[in-house]
């Protein structure tokens, strides 16, 4: 089993900075060693910290994102755009001890978020990805009632209402999943439609995925 990586983009602020020019003071990023919850993209402490779009100033406590996205472009690191910018702008040459220590950081971070990609790269097809059209047609073909559970997932028809609650975020904090009742029986349902079983109240088994509204299993995606 692959470990699970924090994906914070954080710097050393103190340790990194550099003044490249006088209108140019840059840093490098960190990476995080933390091991986040299963299921999670950030560590618990990572996960307390502000943004850098929150406070906009380089601090040694920020997170620049995550590594799976870009760098935020007004960001004073090596590699953002404002880095580039400024490199060209003043014709900069930075000195080759910060540029190595700043390159190997930055290639750190690209290859933890090429891990990233690829171990999640089944479920990013599944939710970036229309399904192909057999696939559709196939899903909404009226099942048999004697099929089990699974298998007899239809449209939905209510949403959850025993306790009204808030729409619950999952820890990456970027889709909302709501609790919804399917074919009789409670699941979360994800903003990009996957359907997980409800385990007490928490988010189960990946089941499979609403297409045009039609219940598909994980096995026939
Ligand atoms: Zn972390």
């Amino acid at each position: 089993m692959e470990k699970n990586q924090c994906l914070a983009r954080l710097c050393h602020w103190s340790k990194t900075k550099e003044d490249l020019h006088p209108r140019l003071r840059v840093g490098y990023i960190r990476l995080c060693e933390n091991e986040p919850e299963e299921g999670n993209m950030l560590c618990e402490q990572c996960k307390q910290k502000k943004s850098f779009d929150e406070v906009k100033v380089p601090t040694n406590s920020v997170v620049y994102g995550l590594l799976t996205e870009p760098i935020p472009d007004t960001a004073k690191l090596y590699g953002s755009i404002f880095y580039k910018k400024m490199v060209e702008l003043y014709d900069i040459t930075p000195p080759s001890s910060w540029l190595i220590r700043a390159k190997e950081a930055h290639e750190l971070g690209e290859e933890r978020a090429r891990q990233w990609f690829k171990l999640h790269e089944e479920e990013l097809e599944e939710g970036g990805k229309m399904p192909p059209k057999k696939t559709v047609s196939k899903a909404s073909a009226p099942l048999p009632k004697s099929q089990t559970l699974l298998k007899t997932f239809t449209t939905i028809k209510t949403i959850y209402v025993e306790k009204a609650e808030q729409p619950k975020q999952l820890p990456t904090e970027q889709q909302g999943i709501w609790k919804q009742e399917l074919g009789g029986e409670l699941c979360w349902v994800s903003e990009s439609n996957h359907v997980f079983l409800d385990n007490e109240g928490d988010i189960g088994e990946f089941l499979g995925k609403l297409v045009d509204g039609k219940f598909v299993t994980k096995e026939e995606l």
